[in-house]
C-alpha cells in the first residue's frame, strides 16, 4: 500500500499513480508514495478555501492563531529525531545538518507565530470628511511548491507564514522530498490546525499545475529553479494571481587582498560545498584578487581536501551524497563541460573511492581554475559542489565580472576594509550579501532574489504580509458633496 497523502487535514489514499521514494545514500526504495488525482487536488483546494472562509479561522484572533503555530513548533521539536531522519533518507543530507534544520523549522514557525500576534492595520491620514484605514486580508488558498534541498525549513517558511496571514494552504513538495514534507504537514495537523486548511500533495508538475489552475487558488508561493519559476509565473499570469518566486543563483564570493585569510580560507569551502553545494545561495564563483591568487588557491585546495564525506547517519560526516542520482549525473555533465572548455580541476572532479560510497550518489568537492566568467560552469547554476575560482584586478574589474550574470540571489565579500565592504556590498546585484561570513541565515531578514533569482521576498515581518491583500476602509464623518443639493427639493 502506497503511503497516504494529506488531503484537507485527513490522511487518504491517493488516486493518482504512486512512485518510489529513493534513498540517495544507497539507492534503496524508502517507500512507495501515493499521489492525488486531479479531482483530489481540486478537493484539497476547495477544502482549504472553505476552511479559510469559516469564521473559526477567518475571525480567529492573532494570538489564538499564533498559539496553534506555537503548538506546531512544539510538535516539530518533540519529533526532532524522526523528522531529521525522514529528511536524511529523502535527500541524503547528513544527520547533523538535518537535526539543525528541524530546530530551524521550529524557529521559523515560532517567528511567524510572533508576527501573527503583532500584525497591525493602519489608520491613514485624513484627506476629507472621513476616517480611512487599511486592513489586510488573506488571499484564501495559497499553492505552495517547494524544491528538494531543504523541504522542512522551506516548507515551514511558506506554510507558517501563509497560515499566520489567515490562508489555507496546499503544498506540493519535490518528488525527492515527499516523506519529510508529509511529516511536516502531520505536525501542523496534530497541533490542532482546523480541518481542511492544509493539504500536502506529493507528485510531479501536473499536481503543481492543477493547484495553480484551480479557480479558488489566490496566490502561488514557489521555490525552485529559474526555468520552473518562469513556467509558474506564466500559469499565474493567465489566472491573474500573484506569484512569489524564490529561484536559482550563481553567487559570487569575493576575496580582496586585505582579507583576514585565517577567517576567509575555511569560509570558502563552507560557502561552496556545505549541503553538497545544493543550496540556492551557494558561493559558486570565487573571485580572488590577483595579487594573492596563487597562495590563496594552494591553501584553499588544502582545506578542501580535509572535508569529510560520509554516510548520512555518520555523526562526523560533513557531506553526504547528492540528493539524487539524477543530480549527480547533471553535476558530472557540468564538470565534463568545464574540462572541455579548458578548465583545470584543482581537486575533486570524481566520485569518492571506497565500497561504502559505491551504491550512493556521492561526488567529491571540485575546484576549477582556468575558466573565465563566460564558461558554462560559471554561467549556469550547477546546484552541486563545484567551485570556479577566477582572478580579478581591482574593484571595477571585480564588479563587472561579479554582476555579469542573469542571477542575483546572494554574494559574499571578504575584506578588512569597511569602506570597501560597504561599497562592494551596495554595488552587487544580490538580495543577500554576506560580509566576512557566508550562508548565515535569519528568518528575521527578508530573503529573495534580484534579476532572474526571483520576485518578492520571504521571511521578516513582511514574510506574512506578502500572503495578504490590502483593503481600504472609509468611514464617513459627515455629508457627501451632493447632500445639500439632493436634500433640498
Ligand atoms: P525545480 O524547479 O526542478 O522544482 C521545484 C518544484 O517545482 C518541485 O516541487 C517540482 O516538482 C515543481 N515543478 C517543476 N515543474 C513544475 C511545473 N511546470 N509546474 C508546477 N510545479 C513544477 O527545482 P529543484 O530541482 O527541486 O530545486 C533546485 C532549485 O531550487 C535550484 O535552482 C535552487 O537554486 C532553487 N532553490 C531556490 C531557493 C530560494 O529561496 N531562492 C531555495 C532553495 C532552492
Amino acid at each position: 500500500m502506497a503511503r497516504q497523502i494529506l488531503l484537507g487535514g485527513a490522511w487518504v489514499d491517493g488516486k493518482g499513480k504512486p512512485f518510489n521514494g529513493i534513498n540517495p545514500a544507497n539507492g534503496s526504495v524508502i517507500d512507495e508514495i501515493g499521489t492525488p488525482s486531479v479531482e483530489q487536488v481540486n478537493q484539497a483546494c476547495d477544502a482549504a478555501w472553505t476552511a479559510a472562509r469559516k469564521p473559526a479561522w477567518r475571525n480567529m484572533m492573532g494570538h489564538q492563531r499564533a498559539a496553534i503555530l506555537h503548538r506546531a513548533a512544539d510538535v516539530v521539536m518533540e519529533r526532532k529525531e524522526s523528522l531529521a531522519r525522514a529528511q536524511m533518507l529523502d535527500n541524503g543530507k547528513t544527520i547533523g545538518e538535518c537535526r539543525e534544520q528541524v530546530v530551524g523549522t521550529a524557529g521559523i514557525i515560532r517567528y511567524f507565530a510572533a508576527v501573527c500576534e503583532t500584525l497591525e492595520g493602519e489608520v491613514t491620514p485624513a484627506r476629507g470628511n472621513f476616517m480611512s484605514m487599511t486592513v489586510y486580508e488573506p488571499f484564501g488558498v495559497i499553492a505552495c511548491i517547494t524544491p528538494y534541498n531543504s523541504p522542512l525549513t522551506l516548507g515551514a517558511q511558506k506554510l507558517a507564514a501563509a497560515l499566520a496571514a489567515g490562508n489555507g494552504c496546499v503544498l506540493k513538495p519535490s518528488e525527492i522530498t515527499t516523506i519529510s514534507s508529509l511529516e511536516l504537514g502531520r505536525a501542523f495537523v496534530d497541533a490542532g490546525l482546523p480541518e481542511g486548511l492544509l493539504s500536502v500533495l506529493p507528485g510531479n508538475r501536473e499536481v503543481g499545475r492543477a493547484m495553480i489552475e484551480h479557480p479558488k487558488t489566490g496566490m502561488v508561493s514557489f521555490t525552485g529553479g529559474t526555468a520552473t519559476g518562469r513556467a509558474i509565473a506564466e500559469m499565474a499570469a493567465k489566472r491573474l494571481i500573484p506569484a512569489l518566486l524564490e529561484l536559482g543563483g550563481k553567487s559570487p564570493n569575493i576575496v580582496f587582498e586585505d582579507a583576514d585569510l585565517d577567517l576567509t580560507i575555511p569560509g570558502i569551502p563552507y560557502a561552496a560545498f556545505s549541503s553538497m553545494g545544493q543550496s540556492c545561495t551557494t558561493g559558486t564563483r570565487l573571485f580572488v584578487q590577483q595579487s594573492i591568487f596563487k597562495d590563496f588557491l594552494k591553501r584553499l585546495v588544502e582545506h578542501t581536501s580535509r572535508i569529510r564525506i560520509g554516510l548520512p547517519p555518520d555523526e562526523k560526516a560533513m557531506l553526504g551524497p547528492c540528493s539524487s542520482f539524477r543530480d549527480r549525473e547533471r553535476i558530472e555533465g557540468y564538470v565534463a563541460k568545464g574540462v572541455a572548455e579548458g578548465g583545470k580541476i584543482e581537486i575533486g572532479g570524481k566520485r569518492p573511492e571506497g565500497a561504502a560510497f559505491a551504491k550512493g550518489a556521492y561526488y567529491t568537492p571540485t575546484i576549477f581554475t582556468g575558466l573565465d566568467n563566460n564558461a558554462t560552469p560559471c554561467r549556469e547554476e550547477i546546484f552541486g559542489p563545484v567551485l570556479c575560482v577566477l582572478p580579478f584586478k581591482n574593484e571595477d574589474d571585480l564588479l563587472a565580472q561579479a554582476n555579469d550574470t542573469v542571477f542575483g540571489l546572494a554574494a559574499g565579500v571578504w575584506t578588512r576594509d569597511f569602506g570597501k565592504a560597504w561599497r562592494t556590498a551596495r554595488a552587487l546585484d544580490a538580495g543577500t550579501v554576506w560580509i566576512n561570513t557566508y550562508r548565515q541565515s535569519s528568518v528575521a531578514c527578508p530573503f529573495g532574489g534580484f534579476k532572474e533569482s526571483g520576485i518578492g521576498r520571504e521571511k521578516g515581518p513582511q514574510g506574512v504580509r506578502v500572503y495578504q491583500q490590502a483593503k481600504s476602509l472609509y468611514w464617513g464623518l459627515g455629508a457627501l458633496p451632493w447632500h445639500k443639493d439632493l436634500a433640498a427639493k
